[in-house]
């Protein structure tokens, strides 16, 4: 089992990267904000639960984070790995997933850091516009789609999410940026880190990811440009 951990700020790129990188390496692109706003829209307990977190833009508890993700490193097509997106968020969620990947025999091959500086973290998530069917991301400025307001992909309508209003950005900022720090410190102690410089364009960026994936873990790592 092959595990690719994506680390970066809401707005980094790394959801973007994740969807590529899942497709070049023909592994799943587990998302945990997916899991959850699926879990959310289909109203389950998990859902319900989830969202009184995620409505104020603060991180749901690790025991329900950790649950949900551990039922689906366990799903037949997570076999032969997964690219992690959004989760680890904290340092005790990196500790849980160290110990369930023992279980599994596995662990984390490489955890992969998009950089992206704050303030052009703010002006990216609010332009930021999701696909209502395929969950595509386009931004106003640095990746609009051809016809505004329409997916490239498939057509659907384009919508933006209640948590990138920019009062709720900066407040999902200020929450997740140091535990994010605690996990990027998890990591690099561990040797598996590797930082990508985020402001790259989109291609710059998989090709570091992907030159990255392709070599073997070596200590304090970068591939930034
Ligand atoms: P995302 O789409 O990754 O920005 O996640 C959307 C929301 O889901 C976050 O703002 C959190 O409320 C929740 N969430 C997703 N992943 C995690 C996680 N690993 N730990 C805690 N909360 C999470």
């Amino acid at each position: 089992m092959k595990v690719f951990v994506m680390i970066g700020a809401p707005g980094a790129g790394k959801g973007t990267q994740a969807a590529i990188l899942s497709e070049r390496l023909g592994l799943p692109h587990v998302a945990s904000g997916d899991l959850f706003r699926e879990a959310v829209r289909l109203d389950t307990r998990l859902g319900r639960e989830a969202r009184r977190y995620m409505d104020r833009g603060a991180l749901v508890p690790d025991s329900i984070v950790v649950r949900m993700i551990e039922e689906r490193l366990d799903a037949p097509d997570a076999a032969a790995g997964v690219i992690l997106d959004g989760f680890p968020r904290t340092r005790p969620q990196a500790e849980a997933l160290d110990l369930a990947l023992g279980r599994r025999g596995a662990r984390v091959d490489a955890a992969l850091y998009v950089g992206v500086p704050e303030e052009e973290l703010v002006r990216r998530l609010s332009g930021r516009w999701l696909c209502r069917s395929g969950g595509h991301v386009y931004n106003e400025v640095s990746n609009p789609p051809a016809v505004p307001g329409v997916c490239d992909v498939d057509g659907s309508e384009l919508y933006q999410r209640d948590d990138d209003r920019p009062e709720t950005v900066r407040a999902r900022l200020e929450q997740q940026l140091p535990p994010m720090y605690d996990v990027i410190d998890h990591y690099t102690t561990q040797g598996v880190l590797v930082a990508v410089d985020g402001g790259q364009p989109i291609e710059a960026v998989t090709d570091a990811l992907l030159r990255a994936v392709a070599h073997p873990a070596g200590p304090g790592r970068s591939e930034a440009a």
